[in-house]
């Protein structure tokens, strides 16, 4: 693979109906390569005309697709794991392009993650079921799972390709029909996925991928009568907003919102092992994921031997070309985004943090790109730099006592995604994972993912679970089917 960064800008049009084909307006919106500053793709851009043309083709396609055998769409899941494993390293490639992050990534973990996540699916289409209650003698009633109907998607820029596998996994192996809405810097893999789709022969209309801006494309979805639930993953704040628009149809919603997770390293910890898996923690996707241990919480009585492992560690991460395959931090994958995460190095300087590493741009042949240094601070608890979800490659070191206070401190927070804890006492571990309110708690690793694991969030980190078997019960309805075997009673007495 060649590690050139410029590349000539692509053309890519809205995937409607098994189509692509021109927005209403003609209107395109350039897609740029965070690491050059460059053009990357011109899309075509989705606005409320086109979404009305997404919907009504999906809600067309929902009687075929809803009642096809499920050995069907199991196959055809299947196949489209097989069509993008076939054409991984290209995907990889314009994945890195698009997002600014390092190749290594985009190989092994995102589009490996996202075609087994499509063969999970596959696998989880055909195990789709209900049960029988045996409620009384002469009743039988059991219940179906029904697909919920038309499905808005709406996904994040960090992670487009396999956001949009945990979306369109679950809700196509349950049989509803979606139109997904990629985040407007990151349209490009998953709008070649209807490419995949088609060929797998997915009937058109079951799945339409309709990038555009979230104002004007996204809350056309969230507002439209015949989207029958949004599933939503981004901010907090957008969350909010969507929960409160969707309610006036009363859509269902799941909401999978932002992160600031705890990373607590116990006195007891193999710190070898805690510092790599602390810096894999946060410098992973330049530390741009909700799950990020962006809170690293180190007990006083091993505070100084531990910063000096992480910190003679953290020196040596490669920061360089997103597609070198030795590059371990990449571009931020915007100007916005590097804009903000820098702003937060001012913050932490004006509250009284200390910078003990980054902090600045990457210069060089980097500096046309949004590049940021691996950057720590040393802070308090209560800091902003230390409550406020910052999504970059910037990590808050706080010191705490004993048991307690490391699970007052991690629970004092607004979110609750994820949290890990670094420690060889069985006890600890166990009673710690207990106790912190988050969706996924890894003890003595972190940001593994499986894709039959659960996951989702705690208060603001929003609700209902994606992955797993769960994550078909946010994409079906239960229904209660009651059957009297017998004679109804004459209540009445007639
Ligand atoms: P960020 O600010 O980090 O881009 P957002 O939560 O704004 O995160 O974006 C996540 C996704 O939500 C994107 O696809 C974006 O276009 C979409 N989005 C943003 N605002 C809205 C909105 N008001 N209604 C629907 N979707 C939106």
């Amino acid at each position: 693979m060649t590690t050139e960064l410029s590349s000539k800008p692509m053309e890519q049009d809205l995937f409607i109906n098994g189509e692509y084909v021109k927005s209403a307006s003609g209107k395109s919106f350039d897609v740029i390569n965070p690491a050059t500053g460059e053009v990357l793709s011109k899309v075509q851009e989705a606005d409320k005309e086109d979404i009305d043309r997404a919907v009504k083709s999906a809600k067309a396609a929902f009687d075929t697709w809803s009642e096809t055998p499920a050995s069907t769409r199991s196959a055809i899941l299947n196949k489209v794991a097989d069509l993008l494993e076939s054409r991984k390293e290209e995907f990889a490639k314009l994945e890195t392009q698009n997002t600014g992050k390092p190749i290594v990534e985009s190989m092994f973990l995102d589009l490996g993650l996202a075609i087994d996540c499509f063969r999970f699916y596959s696998a989880a289409a055909r195990m789709i079921r209900g049960e029988t209650i045996p409620v009384a003698s002469g009743q039988l009633v059991y219940t179906l799972k029904d697909p919920v109907g038309v499905v808005g998607q709406i996904i994040p820029w960090n992670f487009p390709i396999l956001m949009s596998a945990w979306k369109l996994g679950p809700a196509l192996a349950a049989g509803n029909t979606v139109v997904l809405k990629p985040a407007e810097q990151t349209p490009v893999t998953a709008l070649k996925l209807g490419e995949l789709f088609n060929e797998a022969g997915l009937p058109p209309g079951v799945l339409n991928i309709v990038p555009g801006f979230g104002e004007t494309a996204g809350a056309a979805l969230v507002n439209h009568p015949d989207v029958d639930k949004i599933a939503f993953t981004g901010e907090t704040k957008t969350g909010r907003l969507i929960m409160e628009t969707a309610s006036k149809t009363l859509k269902r919603v799941s909401l999978e919102l932002g992160g600031k997770a705890p990373n607590i390293v116990f006195e007891d910890a193999d710190l070898d092992n805690a510092v790599h898996g602390s810096l894999f923690a946060v410098y992973l996707n330049q530390g741009q994921a909700c799950v990020s241990g962006s809170r690293l919480y180190v007990q006083e009585s091993i505070y100084d031997k531990f910063m000096e492992k992480l910190l003679v560690a953290a020196q040596k991460i490669k920061v360089g070309n997103p597609l070198d395959m030795t590059t371990k931090v990449g571009a931020l994958a915007s100007k916005e985004q590097f804009d903000k995460v820098y702003s937060y190095v001012a913050i932490g300087k004006a509250e009284g943090a200390k910078l003990l590493l980054g902090g600045d741009k990457a210069g060089g042949d980097l500096s046309n790109g949004f590049f940021l240094n691996p950057t720590i601070f040393e802070a308090e608890h209560t800091m902003r730099i230390t409550q406020e979800e910052v999504f970059g490659p910037f990590l808050s070191v706080i010191k705490f006592k004993d048991v307690n206070d490391a699970i007052l401190k991690a629970n004092d927070s607004q979110y609750g995604l994820a949290a890990a804890l670094w420690t060889k006492n069985v006890n600890t571990a166990h009673t710690v994972a207990r106790k912190i309110k988050a969706g996924t708690i890894w003890v003595n690793t972190y940001n593994f993912l499986f894709n039959e694991v659960p996951f989702g969030g705690f208060k603001n980190s929003g609700f209902g679970r994606e992955l797993g078997l769960q994550a078909l019960d946010m994409y079906t309805e239960s229904k209660s089917i009651c059957i009297d075997l017998g004679q109804h009673p004459n209540w009445f007495g007639l």
